[in-house]
């Protein structure tokens, strides 16, 4: 148990799978009362109830990150449950593998609007509890491949480029609120995501072949992100702000 996290209010969104699900566990294991926040309301409820099982205190919320009124909605039902919003990390997202020259504008406006405008409405909604309080954390989910590029994903690359770049702006403006902002990149991460991509020979090759090629001899796991987040979030992590925050078994330096 972290005693600084301990009863804080942690929304956690595309928490009903993969790095979001991890994160979610994590912080109910140190103390938070963790919104599971979803697209998939039953999943969210299953996510949720397995938490609550283990100990946890959890609760369970549906929106689509891309619809504002689905995001207040969430939260005012996570606020009524459990009070204001102390913690948010923001993981929902969605893959977009596509050649440039035939990403369609439709295409290129659903990768965007879940991954970038999804982030601004998730922090948006949350950070006037915690100007409030004069204390938050925010956390965003990013990508490696904005560190690095990525071919066949200009969409994705491009929004979560843009993720990072909000983080930033977003960190230096709530610093004097008692806000830290930063953001995770995650390098090859083994989740549901990945394996959806491997099957559709999607990854250049599988799992088990980047994994020999990374520094560190082995994929990312869910739970390394949820170590990341839970330094991030905790009190002794109130210095580190506006970061770029590499979780990726040196895969990106
Ligand atoms: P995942 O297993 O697919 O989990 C993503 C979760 O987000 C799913 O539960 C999904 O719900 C939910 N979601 C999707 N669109 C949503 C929306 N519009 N509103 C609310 N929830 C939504 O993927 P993951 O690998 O854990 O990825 C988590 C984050 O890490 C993503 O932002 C991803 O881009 C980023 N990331 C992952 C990796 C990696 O190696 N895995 C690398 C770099 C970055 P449904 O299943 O119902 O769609």
């Amino acid at each position: 148990m972290d005693p600084a996290t301990q009863h804080k209010v942690a929304v956690v969104t595309g928490a009903a799978s993969g790095i979001g699900l991890a994160v979610a566990r994590r912080l109910a294991r140190d103390g938070a009362h963790v919104a599971v926040l979803d697209l998939n309301a039953d999943a969210a409820e299953t996510a949720a109830a397995k938490i609550r099982a283990d100990g946890g205190t959890a609760t369970a919320a549906q929106a689509d990150v891309s619809d504002r009124e689905s995001v207040d909605r969430a939260y005012a039902e996570v606020r009524a449950r459990f009070g204001p919003l102390a913690i948010l990390v923001h993981s929902a997202g969605i893959e977009g593998f596509d050649r440039f020259s035939t990403i369609t504008t439709e295409r290129w406006n659903r990768v965007v609007a879940v991954n970038l405008t999804g982030t601004f409405h998730c922090c948006q909604a949350a950070v006037e509890d915690m100007i409030e309080a004069g204390w938050g954390r925010i956390v965003t989910i990013s990508s490696s491949s904005a560190q690095s590029g990525q071919p066949f994903m200009t969409h994705y690359v491009a929004s979560k480029a843009g993720v990072i770049g909000l983080t930033k702006a977003l960190a230096l403006e709530l610093g004097p609120s008692g806000i830290t902002v930063n953001t995770i990149p995650p390098g090859f991460i083994d989740t549901p995501m990945t394996r959806r991509s491997e099957e559709r020979g999607l990854l250049g090759g599988s799992v088990d072949h980047h994994a020999s090629l990374t520094p560190v001899r082995r994929a990312g796991l869910p739970e390394d992100i949820a170590a990341a987040c839970a330094f991030l979030v905790s009190e002794e992590a109130g210095y580190v702000t506006g970061q770029v925050f590499g979780v990726n078994g040196g895969r990106n330096t």
